[in-house]
């Protein structure tokens, strides 16, 4: 049937642009704890976002106990084994996460008769959509709140174009590619050294790549956190609860930004590959402390800034130019995964546009926005509770997204009921192990001890030393 010229009209409660990890993390909370009619609108084919596109080696970062949608349990429980994480909780691989949200819309959120669903359908705006397949046109009237979870902009490799020129005859790929070599090169030339840049790195070692054949363009050396410390279970306690009253205490005796660097990495709470190189970046990446080792074979680091163009006989960055060859492999792991550091208001009347709420938990904050949607009355009493974390970038960065998370975990702490439905929530890791402390367990309780007396001395830190950047941006 062709499709209809005047765009067909529809109505639910909410309409969510994007069925990525936040669309769905939203609209999961909206089923389970409402009777809403929801619309579901996303230009891929199956939900999960960025997941549909990733590299075929990707993993989840961190442990898979709290990712997803907070109904449904995505890690099997394992520990990984063997490799440069063992003993660690179980990362998904990105196939697994991807069926994994497939199932969530088809046995959790359809079968309620409360949800459709609309892939492969571009949302313009203004409840307009379109079918990519028939270009039937729709329009949806949301009769409570239209919610924009695209506004991150996820960045993968397989969607990105380089902001740098690759001639002809040069050898170069997507990270996304490297499973589909089958012809030997002379050497590898990874781009990048934010996650991707890391998990190409560790792919090529994996895959017994000669350290001396990698080089590795680092333009900015980056503060990487250590995974052993965002583990959940119970023997994990003390490295991960531990290094957070430790991070606490390090920011609250820093007497300078320097210092307090140098205190989160003697405490452990930071980490970085090469020691002698202070960083400027921080993504919040997460790596092993095995994982680190493995990146420090790789000796031929090239540090002079940013790629500008790729010949096949020589790379030219901001800082001078490099050798290389036609038949070497140069791999692009330049795209920033989160792209639109935008700020808006979560709650501005009747749109809502999730953000970070909790650092290094997008998931987490999209169901905690949500549950705030469901129970409080105002934009004002809800973005209280929803103050942006913003995306860092830079080590300045990591000021500003601290001391926006404390004060989120103290609007959060002042509310009893938020408090006991955060504590249930199986998307909030901490809780899980805040549930393991016995009545006389001395040692566990004097950690969330340190927590609690070193938190609002950090956050007063933190406000002197937002001070000082904002005075040095005037
Ligand atoms: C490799 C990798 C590993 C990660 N590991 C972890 C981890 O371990 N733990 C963790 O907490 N987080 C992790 N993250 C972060 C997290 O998975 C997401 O990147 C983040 O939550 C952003 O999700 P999103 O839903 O906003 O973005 P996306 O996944 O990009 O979803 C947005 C969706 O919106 C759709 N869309 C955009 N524009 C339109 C439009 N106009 N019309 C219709 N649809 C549209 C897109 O098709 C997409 O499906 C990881 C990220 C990456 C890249």
């Amino acid at each position: 049937m062709p499709p209809s010229s005047s765009p067909i009209e529809l109505v639910a409660d909410y309409v969510i642009a994007g069925s990525g990890a936040i669309g769905m993390a939203f609209a999961d909370i909206l089923v389970t704890d409402s009777d809403a009619t929801i619309i579901i609108i996303d230009q891929y084919d199956k939900p999960g976002g960025h997941w549909n596109v990733a590299y075929p080696f990707v993993k989840l970062h961190q442990p898979a106990s709290f990712y997803g949608v907070s109904s449904a349990e995505l890690s099997t429980g394992e520990f990984e084994q063997g490799g440069l994480n063992d003993g660690l909780a179980e990362m998904s691989s990105g196939p697994a996460v991807s069926a994994y949200y497939d199932d969530v819309m088809r046995h959790q959120f359809l079968p309620t008769g409360r949800v459709q669903y609309f892939p492969l359908h571009t949302y313009t705006g203004d409840g307009n959509f379109v079918s990519h397949v028939t270009g039937q046109t729709y329009h949806a009237t949301a009769t409570k709140k239209t919610v924009d979870a695209t506004h991150l902009k996820t960045s993968v490799p397989a969607t990105h174009t380089p902001n740098f020129t690759v001639a002809d005859g040069v050898r170069f790929m997507a990270l996304n590619n490297l499973p589909t070599i089958t012809d030997a090169p002379d050497g590898f030339v990874v781009i990048g050294a934010g996650k991707t840049g890391v998990d190409a790195c560790l792919w090529l070692l994996d895959h017994d790549v000669d350290p001396e054949a990698i080089t590795w363009i680092v333009s900015r050396e980056a503060w990487l956190l250590d995974r052993k410390n965002t583990q959940m279970s119970e023997p994990f306690f003390f490295d991960t609860l531990g290094t957070q009253a430790a991070m606490m205490e390090s920011i609250a005796e820093a007497t300078d930004k320097a210092d307090m660097f140098e205190r989160l990495e003697a405490c452990g709470y930071f980490c970085r590959v090469d020691e002698s190189v202070t960083p400027e970046m921080f993504h919040g990446a997460t790596v092993s402390r095995a994982e680190i080792d493995a990146l420090r074979t790789i000796t031929n680091v090239v540090r002079m800034g940013h790629v500008t163009s790729i010949t096949p006989d020589e790379i030219q960055l901001v800082g001078g130019t490099i050798a290389t060859t036609p038949n070497t492999i140069h791999v692009d792991c330049s795209a920033r995964a989160i792209v639109n550091t935008d700020i808006k208001p979560v709650f501005d009347g009747d749109l809502i546009t999730p953000q970070m709420v909790r650092p290094y938990q997008p998931v987490f904050s999209a169901a905690v926005i949500a549950y705030v949607e469901l129970n409080y009355d105002t934009d004002e009493e809800r973005n209280a509770l929803c103050g942006v974390v913003p995306l860092p970038n830079t080590t300045d960065d990591f000021i500003t997204f601290t001391l926006a998370a404390l004060m989120n975990q103290y609007a959060w702490s002042q509310d009893r009921t938020l408090r006991k439905w955060i504590a249930k929530n199986r998307l909030d890791g901490a809780s899980k192990l805040l549930a393991t402390i016995g009545a006389d367990d001395a040692e566990k309780k004097a950690i969330t001890d340190r927590i609690k007396a070193a938190a609002p001395l950090a956050a007063a830190k933190l406000f002197e030393f937002q001070a000082l950047l904002d005075a040095e941006e005037a």
